[in-house]
């Protein structure tokens, strides 16, 4: 066991636990994705956790710096907030431990906690991070909780993100991927690789055919996958980036819901889909399996979350400067970032069209505690669905991985009485 990733380790124990557990006691179909998910997240962990154990660099980051862009290093990537998120969706009491810790050092209470988790950690000395990267995105939390890194002597770089979705935004911020690239490597002691980061680019190019083509069926009535896929989708894109098990995933479930439409069927455990819903921002982490309380209870399915819907183009490899251009364009249309840096119309204009597409009945907008940019939201969007298309949205305050702001009883009672409106 490497000591300078003991948060990792806890979690590949209990991802390996978990997978065991449900393939064994749970008969096929169900809970397929979740299955599938399990197994994609234990492979790329395990991988990260031998080469931490090798000895080789291990690089934080934010989950809007992809991983396979880190691909160019012989290094251990570890997501600041993948790590918080998916400990609280497989621990009982999550990261809380570790909130309490950064809170009561100092930091503000309100921050986010997909950041506030692995702060505690350090402070705990539960990591040993050579270097983190961080963009300048999505939001104020990140850019004033990060420097708590710093603070702790590892050594921070910085990508500065521009706000505006300009030509000359993707130029600029192609030339902050490259040479930040080489200032994490100067840390490290390697130089960047980019022939192995063009092979991870390569298959990440691939994957979004699958990817793309498992959006388009999630429009079909019914839907064919379980709302399960919004938060494990959201895991295996923090932490399989431009990995194989990945694209294995995307192929398996693809083909899982090409069957299920064919012969129009419902996910596993679902009697009738009488919900259509969409949920412009995230799903519920500290209990994901409010997913399957909706699909199996209420009929709703999840369509569609933040993490789900994807606005990114291939990359063209066929050179080092369209190569970065490419990555530029794909970190700014990055979930939550393409949301959070140009003006929020884009983002209300976007969300019509994705509820109209997907034939949304409702929209469910979980308004996060750490997300302040998007305070001001929620309210407009919400005149906004129901000037256009005639559907309500439900507005429940949350921090989606703190159990204690807003709990599960709470969230599931709001769900329930927004239903009896719609019938
Ligand atoms: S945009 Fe919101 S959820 Fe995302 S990192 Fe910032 S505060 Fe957290």
């Amino acid at each position: 066991m490497s000591e300078r990733v003991i948060p990792y380790n806890i979690l590949l124990e209990i991802i390996s636990n978990t997978y065991e557990l449900v393939w064994r006691i749970v008969p096929d179909p169900e809970f397929s994705v979740l299955k599938e998910g399990l197994k994609t997240m234990e492979v790329s962990l395990t991988s990260g956790i031998q080469k931490a154990e090798e000895g080789l660099p291990v690089i934080g980051h934010h989950f809007s710096f992809p991983s396979e862009f880190l691909s160019c290093f012989d290094a251990v990537p570890i997501c600041i907030e993948g790590t918080s998120y998916l400990l609280s969706a497989l621990l009982p009491d999550g990261c809380e431990k570790y909130y309490d810790l950064i809170n009561n050092w100092g930091h503000p209470y309100h921050t986010c906690s997909s950041q506030k988790g692995p702060m505690g950690m350090v402070l705990d000395d539960l990591f040993e991070f050579d270097v983190i990267a961080t963009p300048t995105a999505p939001c104020d939390n990140t850019f004033a909780s990060y420097p708590f890194f710093a603070y702790k002597n590892i050594p921070l770089v910085i990508t500065d993100v521009p706000f505006i979705h300009k030509e000359k935004s993707y130029i600029y911020l192609a030339e902050q991927l490259k040479s930040d690239l080489y200032k994490i490597g100067e840390v490290i002691g390697q130089k960047p690789d980019f022939d192995k980061l063009k092979i991870a680019l390569n298959l990440e190019n691939q994957i979004l055919n699958y990817e793309l083509e498992l959006f388009e069926l999630r429009k079909a009535v019914p839907c064919p996958v379980e709302s399960m896929i919004n938060p494990i989708v959201s895991g295996i894109k923090i932490f399989s980036s431009g990995r194989p098990e990945k694209l294995a995933f995307f192929k398996t479930i693809l083909n899982l819901a090409k069957k299920r439409y064919k012969n129009k069927e419902l996910p596993p455990g679902m009697k009738e889909e009488k919900f259509r819903s969409v949920w412009p921002y995230m799903t519920i982490f500290f209990d994901i399996n409010l997913c399957e309380w909706l699909d199996r209870e209420l009929g709703m399915s999840v369509l569609i979350d933040i993490f789900n819907y994807n606005f990114e183009e291939p990359i063209d490899t066929s050179s080092e400067d369209k190569m970065f251009y490419g990555m530029a364009k794909k970190a700014m249309n990055y979930p939550m970032i393409k949301e959070s840096t140009e003006f929020f119309d884009t983002f209300i204009e976007n969300f019509i069209n994705v509820s109209r597409d997907f034939q949304a009945d409702c929209a469910i907008f979980t308004s996060h505690l750490g997300c302040k940019q998007f305070g001001s939201i929620p309210q407009i969007l919400r005149e906004a669905l129901r000037d256009e298309l005639g559907i309500p949205m439900l507005i429940i305050d949350v921090d989606v991985g703190d159990k204690r702001f807003n709990s599960i009883k709470i969230i599931k009672d709001k769900i329930k009485m927004f239903t009896n409106t719609l019938l």
